[in-house]
């Protein structure tokens, strides 16, 4: 079973879709194929490119009177059709968010050596959420203890903050399903593209 990436206006992958669906949003004017050269078709003009494809990587859906290619990426049409996924607020989603480092000190650990930190410590009203828990290396978070950074004399060179992967880094690390050939240049894409909003 074939699926499609789908991305929205922006080119940004929000989901990945079974084909079948894929396919439908496409035949109702809510999404578009995208082909790897990020260029669009809407069903009309999908439907005639696949008349005259030799070969297709996803393969052909047939119906009495069409051979359809079956989309390997698709656009939303509009930006309401599928809400952007959050990038939701785990261990390992904050690791990849601050790239291994202590929001301390600055360096780059191995997960078993960094800790998560309440910038806010909870027992004065912190919570956990994107905008007050960094990582931090055991020595920083234990110096720290329960006390603002402030009050413990320590900085933080980077700000909590929630992490813009548009989605797609989120969709890498989770899904179980194989990244397809024509998806690597858009995730390559929003990874510079992360990289680029995270600073
Ligand atoms: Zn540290």
């Amino acid at each position: 079973m074939s699926h499609a990436l789908v991305l929205n206006r922006n080119f940004y992958a929000v989901h990945i879709a079974d084909w079948r669906k894929a396919l439908s949003m496409v035949y109702q004017g809510h999404a578009e194929v995208v082909d790897e050269d990020l260029v669009t078709y809407d069903f009309a003009s999908w439907a005639e490119l696949s008349a005259v494809m030799s070969e297709h990587p996803a393969g052909f859906v047939h119906s009495p009177s069409l051979r359809i290619a079956v989309p390997e990426i698709i656009r939303l049409t509009r930006y309401d059709r599928m809400p952007q996924r959050e990038v939701v607020f785990t261990r390992r989603n904050l690791y990849e968010h601050y790239r291994h480092r202590c929001c301390y000190c600055g360096g780059r650990f191995r997960t078993s050596e960094l800790n998560l930190d309440h910038v806010v410590p909870r027992s004065r009203g912190g919570d956990s959420s994107w905008d007050n828990v960094v990582t931090a290396c055991i020595p920083c978070n234990t110096k720290k203890g329960n006390r603002l950074p402030k009050e413990a004399g320590m900085n933080l060179l980077v700000s909590p903050t929630k992490p813009n992967w548009g989605g797609m880094r989120s969709l890498v690390l989770s899904s179980p399903i194989p990244i397809r050939a024509s998806w690597q240049k858009l995730i390559d894409r929003a990874y510079w593209d992360a990289e680029i909003g995270e600073n």
